[in-house]
């Protein structure tokens, strides 16, 4: 899952990377709101961490012109203000929920987790398809109840396929789920993670779409 975080506090900025990296998110850094609206415009991103005020241009008016962009990416606002006035113009700006600083840092990767799962439609925490169970908060997963070890790669490969079941996902829509900016990525690296993934799992679970991309099977019930 890829974050956009926009945050001017550099020290800050730092830990919340590491942090969110930590869990398992492919994050982007943008320092001001003009880099803030120029990733927006050319990324797709599953959620936003805003802060509200930057330099350039301020959180409420980045929030505004994605919205007026029809841009429907969930915001999360992360600020010092936190008056209930505040507050409120932040939600009926278009945010999805609001954290205020100082925060904890879990708290902000299990709200992030519910914006993204509610973006997707998705009401239950966990992820299941057959004998498979994905669990993205513990970030673990299980095979028949028996627990599969898999890379921090593999497993937000796996997240993204059956986030997105019955869909195909390209390989550069996987790999802008798994990498934030200037993180290099080997050419074969989805190839090599979707080979992974067959072997400890099943070969037949992951589908290749021949010049498409990749997709698992919507379960049907
Ligand atoms: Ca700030």
């Amino acid at each position: 899952m890829r974050i956009l975080l926009v945050e001017d506090d550099r020290l800050l900025g730092d830990g919340i990377r590491a942090g969110l990296q930590q869990a398992g998110f492919a994050v982007d850094w943008a320092q001001d709101g003009r880099a803030a609206e120029l990733a927006l415009a050319g990324e797709a991103y599953d959620a936003v961490v805003l802060d509200l005020g930057l330099p350039r241009l301020s959180g409420m008016e980045v929030l505004a012109r994605a919205r007026a962009a029809r841009n429907a990416v969930p915001v999360l606002i992360l600020t010092a203000r936190d008056t209930v006035p505040d507050r409120i113009a932040g939600l009926d700006a278009g945010a999805d929920d609001y954290l205020v600083k100082p925060f904890d840092l879990g708290e902000l990767q299990a709200r992030l987790r519910a914006l993204i799962r509610r973006g997707q439609r998705q009401a239950e925490p966990l992820l299941r398809h057959g004998a498979l169970q994905l669990d993205p908060a513990a970030r673990r997963l299980s095979w028949e109840g028996r627990p599969v070890e898999l890379s921090a790669r593999e497993f937000a490969v796996l997240h993204a396929l059956l986030a997105n079941a019955g869909r195909v996902l390209s390989k550069a829509q996987l790999e802008e789920k798994l990498y934030g900016w200037g993180e290099e990525i080997e050419s074969n690296a989805i190839e090599v993670f979707v080979h992974h993934l067959r072997r400890k799992l099943a070969p037949e679970l992951i589908r290749t779409v021949r010049g498409v991309g990749y997709m698992i099977r919507k379960e049907t019930a």
